[in-house]
């Protein structure tokens, strides 16, 4: 009986611990202050945006780059956005990358970057109710190849300097302004500037460039949107496993083929995924959510660190996006064995795509897997390119301070929250170049809108116009102006 008392009573001290640790959570966060919202142009922003989608800026799978539409978008960009283009110095970087300076009056300060991409995926040949490049506004939304990923945002970073430079001022902070022209196949034209910038030795303060959204929160108890802004980028490999025998007449199989050989290590692989585990950023995004979470929420939040190996398995299975924060993950895309039904190949392959988390390297991988596997199977890395996870941005910084302030601003009741980006744009390139990059796209979203991009039918909201520009003129009014 007396142990039962003190087992009751130590698991009351213990539920007592983590209440004491929900109650003593500090909202850190950058303050809002009140500012005017600029009036806007809604109506002649997206006549602006309509003329962006219409010029079809397609770069395509065999690195082919046509020259007339990127040409064309140079000129578009010019007529569209003069004094931006008279206050700033323009370079055209290997024929197509833009890079733009405007050069800010306190030298001490250093640069901001505000960047993107002009390309776009080739649109699918049927199934789009508005031709592609017909950028038609109907039912509250443009319709086009690139309206959400992503001329309107570039249009709005234009816009949005422009309406600054407008009022006559000029930044304290240089800003720098670079759209690569090959963002959705290699790169190229990002790494190209990224070259140039590194030989003349410029250092941003931050980068700022097209990724996550806010979101709606109100499950975890958050008024206003949860603004996720990208901090990092895991990395990515192709690797290819390949299962080894001999060949022979399909009539007289051997126990077990390089086909099943093959099958049964993609098996074997899939259940022995690589360790999951609370990255910085993970770390770093319960804290930014947990002083404005309900309280059963930011009860699990704060004693996120005591009550680990509880709630991992929980966020596991939650969903694969979920997952996909927290360990490395391996898709099986590719699966070959024989070109013919009656031959039996000496080789069987498969291609995994790994997303590289956050504290390890591409190495890891192969690593992980040939002590899964054996040396029975032959592993090969960079099937197609590799990268390693770039690192994670600086959130005891200006730029980071700036980030809430502002996302507090644009969207009342709004939290910010830094979160590792699993795709992959541009900005990992500048990676060296920066000790802070945001990957963020601040217009309110939710899965059925993200579904549109790269898809038929892509949309971008008429309003969400008006939120990309008034964010990124806030955001420049607090960081550059
Ligand atoms: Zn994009």
């Amino acid at each position: 009986m007396i142990v039962l008392w003190i087992i009751l009573g130590i698991l009351a001290a213990f539920c007592l611990l983590l209440v004491i640790r929900a109650l003593l959570v500090k909202d850190t966060a950058e303050q809002p202050e009140h500012y005017e919202k600029p009036e806007i142009d809604l109506e002649a922003a997206v006549k602006k945006v309509q003329g962006a989608i219409q010029i079809p800026t397609i770069s395509m799978r065999d690195d082919t780059i046509p020259d007339k539409p990127f040409y064309d978008l140079q000129a578009y960009l010019e007529k569209t956005f003069p004094l931006f283009h008279e206050k700033a110095e323009k370079r055209v970087i290997e024929k197509y990358a833009l890079m733009y300076k405007i050069e800010g009056s306190d030298p001490t300060l250093k640069p901001a970057m505000f960047m993107g991409h002009q390309d776009v995926v080739p649109p699918q040949e049927e199934g789009w109710t508005y031709p592609p490049f017909s950028a038609e506004v109907a039912d509250g939304c443009i319709w086009g190849r690139g309206s959400f990923d992503m001329k309107s945002q570039l249009v709005s970073i234009f816009e949005a300097t422009e309406m600054h430079l407008r009022e006559g001022k000029m930044p304290n902070r240089t800003m720098y302004f670079c759209f690569g022209h090959d963002e959705e196949i290699a790169g190229k034209g990002a790494q190209a500037m990224c070259k140039v910038l590194k030989e003349e030795g410029v250092e941003f303060e931050f980068i700022f460039d097209e990724g996550m959204n806010p979101v709606n929160a109100s499950l975890v108890g958050i008024d206003g949107p949860l603004a996720l802004v990208g901090v990092c980028e895991k990395g990515w490999v192709n690797a290819k496993i390949i299962a080894k025998g001999n060949a022979g007449h399909a009539a007289m199989p051997p126990k077990e083929t390089t086909a099943v050989s093959l099958a049964k290590a993609v098996v074997k692989l899939n259940k022995h995924q690589m360790k999951a585990r609370f990255t910085p950023a993970v770390n770093m995004l319960i804290k930014s959510v947990c002083p404005k979470a309900s309280f059963k929420f930011r009860l699990l939040m704060a004693n996120a660190d005591i009550l680990k190996p509880l709630v991992k398995p929980i966020l596991l299975r939650i969903s694969p996006a979920v997952a996909s924060m927290l360990r490395t993950t391996m898709a099986f895309t590719v699966l070959h064995a024989s070109d013919a039904a009656n031959v039996m190949p000496d080789e069987s392959y498969a291609v995994v795509n790994c997303r590289v988390n956050l504290g390890e390297k591409v190495e890891d991988v192969k690593t992980h897997m040939q002590k899964v596997l054996g040396s029975k199977y032959e592993i090969e890395l960079a099937q197609l390119g590799q990268h390693e996870p770039t690192s994670m941005s600086d959130l005891d910084s200006f730029g980071w301070r700036m980030m809430q302030k502002t996302v507090a601003e644009v969207f009342p009741g709004g939290v910010t929250a830094p979160f590792p980006f699993v795709a992959g744009t541009d900005s990992k390139f500048y990676d060296e170049l920066t000790h802070c990059t945001f990957k963020f796209s601040p217009h309110i979203t939710d899965a059925k809108y993200r579904a549109g991009m790269h898809n038929v039918n892509e949309y971008f909201k008429v309003s969400d116009v008006e939120s990309d520009i008034q964010f990124y003129f806030r955001f420049m009014q607090n960081s550059c102006f």
